[in-house]
């Protein structure tokens, strides 16, 4: 298995897992930009938003929820915070494994990129 988030998703790789059900994991990012930098994943392989079909839609929905409730649990709902998802190379993007990034507690840069 090439993919690192399916080998963090396989238990190959450790990471600090924050929460997992069947079909998403979080964990915290191994370089965090931010007090609190999670990223949140789905557990089967879909490469980036380019890869997004109809049949993904609850999936990400509960990926965006998750990310959410992991805001609440980190007490950061409150003061603010940011989820993003880059994509391809002009997004940013660099783990090929479509990714939420939660990122907060600090004032975090107005620009977009
Ligand atoms: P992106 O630039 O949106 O593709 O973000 C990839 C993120 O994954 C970066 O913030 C990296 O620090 C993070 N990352 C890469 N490898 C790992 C790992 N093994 N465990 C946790 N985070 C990782
Ligand atoms: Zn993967």
């Amino acid at each position: 298995m090439e993919c690192i988030f399916c080998r963090i998703v396989a238990g190959e790789i450790p990471a600090d897992i924050v929460f997992q059900d069947n079909e998403i994991v979080a964990f915290r990012d191994i370089h965090p930009q931010a007090p609190t930098h999670i990223l949140v994943i789905p557990k089967t392989h879909i490469a980036s938003l380019n890869d997004l079909t109809p049949r993904h839609t609850n999936l990400i929905g509960r990926v965006i929820l998750v990310a959410s409730e992991l805001a609440r649990k980190e007490n950061i709902a409150d003061s603010g915070y940011r989820l993003s998802i880059s994509c391809g190379a002009d997004g940013g993007q660099v783990v090929p494994h479509l990714h939420l990034h939660l990122i907060g507690g600090r004032k975090l840069d107005d620009r977009l990129g």
